[in-house]
């Protein structure tokens, strides 16, 4: 067992927790959990009018109650229609799903076809904004875009687990992380340990290709250290110190990335990344969410613009 696995540091006072806690014992910070926030934009939302003063379709007309009784009697359904557009919202428990429009071409049709969506986020796309849904992979796009221009501002004053050169910051530091690293097949294979990396969803579309005849092999589990200089990997066997000068190019994947520096022929995978959430927020919108590769890519990509 690696003493890595039985430890988890606090990000903000440094200390060494179990790594099974959720909450720091010495501050009571949460672990696992990195605070980012983005710039806040206006919003063009009356707040006090109702979604149904104004149709989300053709945004002139007024939306009112039309009950009609299903054939056999039993349930009646709410239908809201449009007095412009002939719009009609049928409502659905606590949503209202957009079930037809006279004009097929309508953008709004296009977008929410079939939807059912709350009154709120209705009003929103009455006044420009979107779905709950579109909202919030519009600002991580937005976010990761910062923080690949590096405009991200971080708040971790935690205590580093590596010793850090001077004026050297830390990041991140993430425990339970695997290095891994393609290794030729030879007849009789290896006794475990390899696995495919899960291909993520990214910004930059590159597919994932293993080198011929090679497969991967885990080498180490330790803490994957991230500074505005280096990546560090602290293994119980292994230790690995990138210059973040040094890294020719970053591969992203869903659970970690790999990585490709001057001097090494093959790519290091560090995977496990996703065991860790994220926070931002965008706008008053707070967002938690796995650690990705392609977050963890824009970041790095932040860093390597800021020297
Ligand atoms: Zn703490
Ligand atoms: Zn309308």
């Amino acid at each position: 067992m690696s003493k890595e696995k039985k430890t988890k540091y606090c990000t903000k006072c440094g200390f060494k927790n179990p790594s099974d806690s959720n909450f720091c014992s010495n501050c009571g910070a949460s672990l696992s959990k990195f605070d980012f926030t983005a710039e806040s934009e206006t919003s063009n939302v009356p707040p006090e009018a109702s979604w149904l003063d104004r149709c989300p379709v053709c945004k002139s007309g007024k939306l009112s109650l039309v009950e009609k009784k299903k054939l056999l009697g039993l349930v009646a359904t709410e239908s809201f229609e449009c007095s412009d557009c002939n719009a009609i919202f049928v409502k659905k428990g606590e949503k209202y799903k957009l079930s037809k429009v006279q004009d097929k071409s309508n953008q709004i049709w296009q977008e929410y076809k079939h939807q059912a969506l709350t009154g709120r986020e209705w009003k929103n796309i009455t006044y420009g904004g979107l779905s709950d849904a579109k909202q919030k992979e519009a600002d991580i796009v937005v976010w990761m875009e910062k923080l690949r221009e590096g405009e991200v501002p971080f708040h971790f004053g935690g205590k580093s687990p590596i010793i850090l050169k001077k004026n050297e910051r830390l990041q991140m530091a993430l425990p339970n992380v695997s290095l891994i690293e393609p290794r030729a097949v030879r007849t009789g294979g290896y006794g475990g340990g390899s696995f495919r990396v899960t291909k993520g969803v990214s910004l930059r579309t590159g597919r994932f290709q293993m080198e011929s005849h090679d497969e991967l092999k885990t080498i180490d589990q330790g803490t994957f250290v991230l500074t505005d200089e280096r990546v560090v990997f602290s293994g119980t066997k292994r230790t690995v110190n990138i210059d973040l000068k040094k890294i020719l190019s970053i591969e992203p994947y869903s659970n970690g990335i790999g990585l490709r520096r001057t001097g090494k022929s093959r790519t290091e995978y560090f995977t496990g990344v996703e065991q860790h959430n994220v926070s931002f927020s965008i706008d008053g919108r707070h967002y938690k969410e796995p650690l990705s590769g392609s977050i963890l890519m824009c970041l790095i990509e932040g860093l390597m613009k800021k020297e």
